[in-house]
C-alpha cells in the first residue's frame, strides 16, 4: 500500500537520537530549548513553547488566552478533531464556521456574515481558530481584522503548515495572530514522533503556557511567592500539566528542521507534478492556491462518486484518504440545532473530497501509479 503520509527519516536523525540515549538526560537537556530556538529562527516568531503534540499545545493557546466556561470558540469543520476539543477542555462551547470549497479554508465572508448575527445575539466568540488547510495559508489580513472589528483573538492552527508562506510572510511567525500552533505527528511536515509547539510574539503568553507544560511550576526564585531561594525550592503557580516535550524527540525535531526546506520543495514539485498530470482529467477538479506558498501536507482532489472511487483505489494499493469529516457531524460535536444549510461550503467539499498519496520519499513512479488508478477508476465509474 502506497500510504497518503508519511515521515521521512535520515541516518542523521537516527544519530541525533542516539546521541541523548547516551548522553546524561532524557528530559528536561538542552534539546528542548536549541528546538525552540530552532524554530524560531525559521518562522521568525518571537517565542516557541515545545509541548508533547499540537493537542496539548492547542489546550494551552486556549487557556493563556483566558477561554474559559461560558466563553465561545470559532474553529474550520474541516479539520481534526483536536482544533475542536482544545476549547471544551477549558469548559468554553465550540462553534463552527463554513469553510470555501474551493480551498478547504475557513471562508473569511462566512465568517464576517456569523459574526454579525453573533453581535445582535450577543454570543460573540472569544477566540476564533483557522485551521490552514493541506499546507495552505487562510486569509490571515482578513480575519485579523475582523478580530479588531469584533474583539477576538486569533490562534492560527498551523499543523499542516511548517513550511508554508502567506504573502512574504512564513507561517508560524504570529503577524496575523496571537498564537500558531504546529504539529509534528509523523505524517505532518516534520516529525518528532509525538510533538507539537505553539508560537507567539507575546512574552507573557510564552511564560504562561511554559508554566503551564510543567504542572504550574516556577523554579525561578525571583517567581516565588511564598517559599524561601533555596536551592532545592519550587512554588506551584497554577494547574498545569506534564505536556513537556522530551530531549529524544526535540533532538530529533533539531535534526529534521535542517531538512525542511528540502521536504518543503520536495513536496512542492510533487504537487506541481499531480497538477499537470491531471489537468485535463475530466471530472478531477483540485484547491487553488500557488504552488510555491502551500507546505503540501496534503494533495486533495475533488471526483464524482468519490464513495467509489476510495474503494477501488484502496482496493488497488493505494492508500487514499478523506480529510476532513466534518467536525459537527462527530456524535460528539453535534449541534443542538439541525445543520440545515448552514455549511453548505463544507458539505459539498466533503462529498468530493479525496487526499492523494504525497511525502518526501514518494517517487515519481509511485505518482504514477497513484494517476493511473485514478484515472482508470474515474473511467470504471462511469465519469
Ligand atoms: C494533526 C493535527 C492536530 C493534532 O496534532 P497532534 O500533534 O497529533 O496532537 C490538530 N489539528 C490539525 C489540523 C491536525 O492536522
Amino acid at each position: 500500500m502506497i500510504p497518503y503520509g508519511r515521515q521521512c527519516l535520515s541516518e542523521q536523525d537516527i544519530e541525533a537520537v542516539e546521541s541523548v540515549l547516551r548522553s546524561d538526560f532524557l528530559t528536561q537537556g538542552d534539546m528542548v530549548p536549541a528546538f525552540e530556538r530552532a524554530l524560531c529562527d525559521y518562522t521568525g516568531a518571537g517565542h516557541a513553547v515545545a509541548v508533547s503534540s499540537a493537542t496539548a499545545a492547542l489546550h494551552l493557546a486556549c487557556l493563556v488566552l483566558g477561554v474559559g466556561a461560558g466563553d465561545r470558540v470559532w474553529t474550520s469543520p474541516n479539520t481534526f478533531v483536536a482544533s475542536a476539543n482544545c476549547a471544551l477542555y477549558c469548559g468554553a462551547q465550540v462553534e463552527f464556521v463554513d469553510i470555501d470549497p474551493a480551498t478547504g479554508n475557513m471562508s473569511v465572508a462566512s465568517l464576517h456574515r456569523q459574526l454579525e448575527v453573533a453581535r445582535a445575539a450577543c454570543r460573540l466568540p472569544k477566540v476564533v481558530i483557522p485551521v490552514h488547510f493541506a499546507g495552505q495559508s487562510c486569509d490571515m489580513a482578513g480575519i485579523a481584522a475582523l478580530g479588531r472589528e469584533y474583539g477576538f483573538r486569533v490562534i492560527e492552527d498551523a499543523s499542516h503548515a511548517l513550511g508554508a508562506e502567506n504573502g512574504n510572510v512564513m507561517v508560524g511567525n504570529c503577524r496575523y495572530s496571537d498564537i500558531a500552533v504546529f504539529s509534528f505527528h509523523p505524517v505532518k511536515m516534520i516529525t518528532t514522533g509525538e510533538g507539537g509547539a505553539l508560537m507567539t510574539n507575546q512574552g507573557e503568553l510564552a511564560d504562561e503556557a511554559r508554566l503551564l507544560r510543567s504542572h504550574g511550576i516556577s523554579r525561578q526564585a525571583e517567581t516565588f511567592e511564598q517559599l524561601p531561594a533555596e536551592p532545592w525550592c519550587y512554588e506551584q503557580h497554577a494547574l498545569g500539566f506534564n505536556y513537556r516535550m522530551n530531549d529524544l524527540e526535540a533532538a530529533l525535531g533539531v535534526s529534521q528542521m535542517r531538512q525542511l526546506d528540502q521536504f518543503v520543495s520536495r513536496r512542492r514539485a510533487l504537487a506541481g507534478r499531480y497538477r499537470a498530470l491531471l489537468e485535463f482529467e475530466s471530472g478531477v477538479s483540485m484547491l487553488e492556491g500557488a504552488v510555491e506558498q502551500s507546505s503540501w501536507h496534503l494533495f486533495v482532489v475533488s471526483v464524482p462518486r468519490r464513495d467509489l472511487i476510495f474503494r477501488q483505489m484502496r482496493a488497488s494499493g493505494i492508500g487514499v484518504n478523506v480529510h476532513y469529516i466534518p467536525v459537527y457531524r462527530q456524535p460528539y460535536h453535534m449541534p443542538e440545532q439541525p445543520i440545515g444549510d448552514r455549511f453548505a461550503g463544507m458539505e459539498s467539499y466533503y462529498s468530493s473530497a479525496l487526499t492523494l498519496p504525497l511525502y518526501p520519499e514518494l517517487s515519481e513512479e509511485q505518482q504514477d501509479q497513484v494517476v493511473n488508478a485514478l484515472t482508470q477508476s474515474l473511467r470504471e465509474t462511469g465519469t
